[in-house]
């Protein structure tokens, strides 16, 4: 397998450190508001990658995968989003993490092995500080503790900017704690008015880690100092990631933390950028209530190479579902183990060549369809069921993420959004049934 590495800029062969055990991290959902379609093209990239090594190292090599996909449940935008809303943040975090595995499980995204919540892992981030500050690479200052950029050789390696340009870029704050303009964050005091699930006690008294520390001490505690994969969207790449190495490289000497960086592109919607005051901001959750199928919106977002750019627009959305009505109209009902068909894998192999696999794909007939197919994430339903206009949610997995949704929106004391989701799958034709011991649900 080729994979382009934006640590180094080229198109490098895949090669893991241990053959058997492929390790990858990606960076995942704040958890305030639901995955609008940039965060879904960025989770089905990385599901395709995870499909394709997984295929590769544990079908095909006999080892294993492990990918470790975080869950950012601290936060500012969390803080306020759940003031705004009046509810508890955990209330919030839960409902919104639920509502990510729902939309998520509709575009048939494989879980991953491993979705550490960063509020668990508040331990290992401050065992990180404590090496960082020992190291002279963070000092502690009006209950901030800061990062020490000036002191790390490395620090631009990965966004390939000096310290004073990005200065000049006025992406830092200038604040009076800080010895320098770039050091940036790695915890910060809680305020009075804080919700007591985002304050945690620590050696610099009550508060709440910096964002980038959180994937660094998440990644080291589920993967190692060393693994194979970090992913993420090209908009993380500076400040994020890019502080990420720093923290992980000076609090772990020696180590180099990921080997292969990837970054997805941008997505635009009709040629425009995506925002709430532009009046084109589309969740995954909007597109399914207008009865537009999991299966389509998952073939849309693939139809472009990874790395590249992507438009969304209502032509690509029609294109992809009169490609998965002619792939169904030839797929057969029943299913048989049949291999992926190798030219597709050789396409992804290069570099996850999505629109050459799905080319090929388009030209497949019977078993040989069915399989390869079904290993890209599509016509995982039967003819029969895609054309009577089930939606992309007839299986098992997408309707207990619906409960698991529900259930949160319950606990949230939000009964309009439970009703909501029971009402869509009554639509379904499945029937939810309440008991003492939880829920449970019947096909009617
Ligand atoms: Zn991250």
């Amino acid at each position: 397998m080729k994979l382009s590495n934006s640590l180094t800029r080229t198109v490098e062969p895949f090669t893991p450190l241990d053959p058997a055990h492929v390790k990858m991290y990606v960076c995942g959902p704040t958890v305030y508001a639901r995955p609008h379609i940039g965060n879904a093209r960025s989770v089905v990239v990385y599901d395709v990658l995870y499909r394709l090594l997984k295929h590769d190292y544990e079908t095909a090599g006999g080892g294993k995968v492990t990918f470790v996909r975080n869950i950012t449940d601290v936060d500012d935008k969390i803080n306020a989003a759940a003031v705004e809303r009046g509810i508890t943040i955990q209330a919030l975090t839960s409902e919104v993490t639920a509502q990510f595995h729902a939309d998520m499980g509709a575009l048939n995204c494989l879980k991953p092995t491993v979705e550490p919540r960063a509020t668990e892992h508040i331990a290992q981030m401050i065992a990180l500080i404590e090496r960082l500050i020992a190291g002279g690479f963070a000092y502690a200052a009006q209950g901030h503790v800061l990062f020490r950029v000036q002191k790390d050789p490395n620090y631009g390696q990965l966004s390939r900017r000096s310290v004073k340009d990005m200065i000049a870029g006025a992406r830092v704050e200038v604040a009076p704690y800080k010895e320098y303009a770039g050091d940036f964050v790695l915890w910060k005091p809680a305020s009075e008015k804080d919700d007591a699930s985002s304050k945690f006690d620590s050696p610099w008294g009550v508060g709440r880690p910096g964002w980038h520390i959180e994937c660094s001490a998440m990644s080291e505690a589920h993967l190692g100092k060393n693994f194979d994969i970090h992913g993420g969207g090209a908009d993380l790449m500076f400040p994020h990631h890019e502080n990420e190495i720093a923290q992980s490289t000076c609090g772990n000497p020696g180590s180099h933390y990921a080997k292969y960086w990837v970054h997805n592109g941008f997505l635009t919607v009709e040629g425009e950028k995506m925002s709430k005051s532009l009046g084109n901001f589309i969740t995954v959750h909007d597109l399914l209530e207008k009865g537009v199928k999991g299966e389509v919106i998952r073939l849309a977002l693939m139809s472009a190479r990874y790395n590249e750019p992507f438009d969304w627009s209502q032509k690509l959305l029609d294109d992809s579902e009169k490609m998965l009505n002619r792939l169904y109209r030839k797929s057969p009902e029943s299913r048989v183990q049949s291999p992926v068909n190798a030219e597709i894998l050789e396409a992804l192999r290069d570099d996850l060549n999505t629109p050459k696999a799905l080319a090929i794909l388009q030209t497949l007939e019977d078993e040989a369809l069915l399989a390869s197919a079904n290993f890209l994430g599509l016509l995982q339903q039967t003819p029969d069921g895609w054309f009577k206009g089930d939606s992309a949610g007839e299986d098992t997995l997408w309707i207990e993420v619906q409960i698991e949704a529900r259930n949160a929106a319950k606990k949230a004391r939000d009964f309009a959004q439970a009703d909501s989701i029971r009402d869509l799958l009554k639509a379904k034709g499945i029937i939810l049934e309440d008991s003492a011991s939880g829920t449970s649900w019947r096909r009617s």
